[in-house]
């Protein structure tokens, strides 16, 4: 068993498609502990000429909608296509045991035992942000080990649909029928950061009800100030149970690949997001050097206090933390 407690032997046989080597890593990116990230920051720069390789889809819908089932079918059927698929969760606000990651295994039967599948939980630790940016890393971690579709799932409808936005390249939106009223209980901002819809279960006596949502879908996205020239997002029905129309999804994901790739904006929104991640990064970063300065609990607690009180003002008490990490203050600043 190699060593992979060491950056470059943990790196080759992640490369090699080691599982064990994945598996580890993933834990890593997802540790608390100073010297685990150290490690994993490591790691990802040694991988990340070998990342990218693969298509990222994020997927949205409310629960109940079908996400898991579909999931379960779509992946299925890509690997049956030769590809590796990779399912990673952004869920803050459910703290995960190792009981639910029993719990996504029976969510998703067929893909959770597909050797070339790798289904991962989301990461239970702290906020929306440090979630997104270990899944993000869980992501190029994925990548690296040869899967050439990852499917970002998000469990609801709010800010993680955004964070999850800006780590793939197309969000595909999952509705259900629903009696009529279809834009009830979705915020508009979902419908805004979705490249392709897709109406679910239409199948049995579902099917005219699903194709009807689908069209009245298609006229509200017709309202929608279009976000680019080159893609008017399609409305699509499938059935996660059934596997009907999920080749057509498939095709749809393609297309959008394709006439981004050709007309240049899909290398320019992984480049920005790369560039955010950045900015995040430093920002998370500088948050924990200033936590972890040894003479400093008292001095932060007393800041936190005069801001409490309202004796002090939060951006001034910030400036002396910077002023005290001796990040010397610029004339002009940005
Ligand atoms: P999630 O919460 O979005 O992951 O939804 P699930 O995949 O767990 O499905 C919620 C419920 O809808 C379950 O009872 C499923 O059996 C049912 N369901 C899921 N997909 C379909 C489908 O394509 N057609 C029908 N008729 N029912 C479905």
């Amino acid at each position: 068993m190699a060593d992979l407690t060491d950056p470059d032997t943990l790196a080759t046989s992640l490369l090699g498609g080691s599982r064990a080597a994945l598996s580890k890593a993933i834990t890593l990116v997802e540790s608390t502990r100073a010297d685990h990230r150290a490690m994993a920051a490591a790691v990802l720069d040694r991988l990340a000429p070998r990342t990218g390789g693969a298509i990222r889809i994020g997927l949205s819908g409310v629960p109940g909608v079908g996400k898991s089932t579909l999931l379960d079918a779509f992946g299925s059927m890509m690997t049956a296509k030769g590809h590796k698929v990779a399912v990673l969760a952004v869920d803050p606000s459910s703290v995960r045991s190792g009981g639910s990651i029993l719990g996504d295994k029976t969510r998703m039967a067929r893909l959770s035992v597909d050797r070339n599948a790798y289904v991962r939980p989301s990461p239970s630790s702290g906020t929306l942000g440090g979630v997104a940016a270990q899944t993000r890393e869980t992501m190029l971690l994925c990548e690296a080990a040869g899967f050439d579709v990852v499917i970002v799932e998000t469990m609801g409808v709010g800010q993680a649909e955004v964070a999850v936005a800006d780590m793939v390249d197309l969000v595909l939106l999952l509705m259900i029928p629903g009696g009529g009223d279809e834009l009830q209980g979705i915020k508009k901002g979902i419908l805004e950061v979705a490249d392709i819809i897709a109406m679910n279960k239409a199948d049995g006596a579902n099917v005219e009800a699903a194709k009807a949502a689908a069209s009245e879908i298609r006229s509200a996205m017709n309202i929608l100030a279009p976000r680019s020239a080159a893609w008017r997002v399609p409305v699509v029905t499938v059935s996660g149970a059934t596997g009907g129309g999920l080749d057509a999804l498939w095709g749809e994901i393609d297309r959008f690949r394709e006439v981004h790739r050709e007309n240049g904006a899909w290398d320019e929104r992984r480049a920005e997001q790369r560039v955010r991640w950045l900015w995040s990064s430093l920002d998370a970063a500088i948050r924990r050097r200033v936590l972890s300065g040894a003479d400093w609990p008292t001095e932060i607690a007393a800041g936190e206090a005069a801001v409490r009180s309202g004796g002090r003002a939060p951006s001034a008490v910030a400036e002396d933390i910077l002023d005290h990490l001796g990040l010397r203050r610029g004339e002009a600043e940005p």
